[in-house]
């Protein structure tokens, strides 16, 4: 008889975990809190205008490559390929010097334009681009899950990363600190916001190469269609999802977790139950931190979270040049909202997609990214300030976007604010970190286990088990996690084919 899963929460980990469970024989039911799945990899509806809240670049999009091949198994293909291939991925500009740089495919030329504006950090520069072909060929993510990993894998995994070995050991940088040793200060800007400042350097010298290879993409009509996708294809597969019901308890039996029970007080019971939510709700609370050890206590009091964001969108009555995909201007004159400064912004103008916007209209976004999540929690608390403050950061946003795209602000006629309680609310996600753990030089080559000690019978997946997250990396969790579930229950993994249209 085959075993019942319960699954704790939609998004993309999920409903990936569901998708393979459901091809291993097992028969699951998955629990989201939000009245739709996809979790934060989604996109909503304002006044006719697709806003995108997710996705700036989709890793690993070629086919053959392994997140590729991950996608389609769990469908994203299925209806055909979504993917807007991204050629001119990023402007930086800062406003004080006016010196800009564009990060395109051609790296020869943004290796050309960065020692025209240094030839003084010629040698920092070749290391740069010499570190973006040694990360060719390499993976970072392996096949099997860690549990299972013996020391054949292990030398396979160090033979693969051979070429990087120097920055994954004794020059393990951040990208803010290999950039500290360029001499040119708008260098020393420019690469870190190239990719995560606080990525380690072999972080970014995978980036680039992916760039190079045209591995980096967005999804046509909206980031939510990729987990809809999924969610499609985890139905057909006999998968059930059941939306608006909060799991507040996982239920445990002699040390054994046999089910769950939901905020309205209903019960449902299992033979395996996977959290797919949010790590902190997870252990401490749905669990009451009965199954921790000092490993997990430290991480969930050291560990760096991803920056927190504040997302303003406009809808706006005309159209604006097609330009690069993504912007970062660095302020003459900071913006200030609440108690933090913020120093520069993000903005898109998704020109590149006329699907997100009625004709003839188009969708601009700026992105300011937070560490402070109190101060949006405690904010709503008094909802007329908590909207009043959003609709001040909207006009600042606004008026520093004038700069760039004039004639913006008379056309405005939707405006749309998601601050970082927003995105708490939309997937409790532990302090409002949307992308879960920051990957920093620290978290290089470690990993979270997937099970907690002392207890059976329950698993973990998605983004909260992986530093740096990602949409790629929840699909690729979900399917560890599977594997590792096969393996305690003596069954080879499988993956059926889907009938994909790439
Ligand atoms: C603004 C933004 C930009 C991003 N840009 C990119 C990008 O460019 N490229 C990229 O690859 N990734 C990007 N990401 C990250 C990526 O979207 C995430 O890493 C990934 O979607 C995480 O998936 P997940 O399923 O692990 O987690 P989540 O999406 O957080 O899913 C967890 C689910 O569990 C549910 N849940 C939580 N608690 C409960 C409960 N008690 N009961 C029931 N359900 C519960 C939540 O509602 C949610 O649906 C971005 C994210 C954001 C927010």
């Amino acid at each position: 008889m085959s075993k019942s899963v319960l699954i704790i929460g939609a998004g993309v980990a999920g409903l990936s975990v569901g998708c393979y469970a459901q091809m291993n024989g097992y028969h699951t039911h998955i629990f989201e809190q939000h009245t739709r799945t996809g979790g934060v990899c989604t996109a909503w509806q304002r006044h006719g205008y697709t806003i995108d809240g997710c996705i700036h670049w989709l890793l690993g999009t070629q086919p053959g490559s392994w997140f590729y091949e991950l996608f389609r198994e769990v469908g994203v293909f299925a209806e055909g390929n979504p993917l807007i291939y991204i050629d001119h991925y990023l402007h930086l500009l800062d406003e004080s010097t006016g010196m800009s740089l564009d990060v395109t495919t051609d790296l020869e030329r943004l290796k050309a334009d960065m020692l025209a504006i240094s030839p003084q950090d010629r040698a920092r520069i070749a290391e740069l681009f010499a570190g973006v072909q040694r990360a060719e060929g390499f993976c970072h993510v392996q096949a099997k899950p860690r549990e299972l990993m013996g020391v054949r894998d292990y030398l396979q995994l160090l033979w693969s990363m051979r070429r990087l070995l120097k920055y994954v050991t004794f020059d393990n940088v951040s990208t803010a600190d290999f950039a500290l040793r360029m001499k040119h200060p708008f260098l020393r800007w420019a690469i870190p916001n190239i990719f995560v400042p606080e990525t380690p350097i072999a972080g970014t010298f995978m980036i680039l190469n992916h760039l190079r290879l045209g591995e980096l993409s967005l999804v046509r009509g909206g980031s939510h269609l990729l987990p809809r996708a999924i969610e499609k294809y985890y139905r057909a597969l006999g998968g059930e999802v059941t939306c608006g019901a909060t799991v507040e308890k996982i239920l445990v039996k002699n040390d054994q977790a046999v089910g769950i029970r939901l905020a309205d007080g209903t019960e449902h019971y299992a033979d395996v139950v996977i959290s797919a939510a949010d790590g902190y709700s997870t252990i401490f609370s749905m669990l009451e931190g009965r199954y921790v050890n000092a490993r997990i206590r430290r991480q969930y009091t050291t560990w760096e979270l991803t920056p927190r964001m504040l997302m303003v969108s406009f809808g706006v009555d005309r159209q604006f040049p097609p330009g690069s995909f993504e912007n970062i201007v660095a302020f003459r004159r900071p913006i200030i909202v609440g108690p933090e400064t913020f120093p520069q912004m993000w903005f898109r103008t998704f020109t590149y997609d006329p699907t997100l916007t009625p004709p003839g209209k188009s969708l601009i976004q700026g992105l300011l990214f937070s560490r402070d999540f109190n101060y949006w929690a405690t904010l709503y608390e008094d909802r007329p300030r908590y909207e009043a403050e959003k609709q001040r950061a909207a006009a600042e946003v606004l008026e520093r976007l004038e700069a760039y795209l004039p004639g913006l602000t008379a056309h405005v006629e939707v405006t749309d604010v998601a601050s970082p309680y927003t995105f708490w609310r939309y997937a409790r996600c532990y302090q409002g970190a949307a992308i879960g753990w920051a990957m920093t030089p620290e978290r290089l080559g470690g990993y979270v286990k997937k099970t907690l000690p002392g207890l059976k019978n329950f698993y973990m997946a998605g983004q909260w088990l992986e530093p740096g997250g990602g949409v790629p990396i929840a699909v690729h969790s979900a399917r560890q996690t599977v594997q590792l579930l096969c393996h305690q229950d003596g069954k080879a993994f499988q993956v059926l084919p889907c009938q994909n249209r790439q």
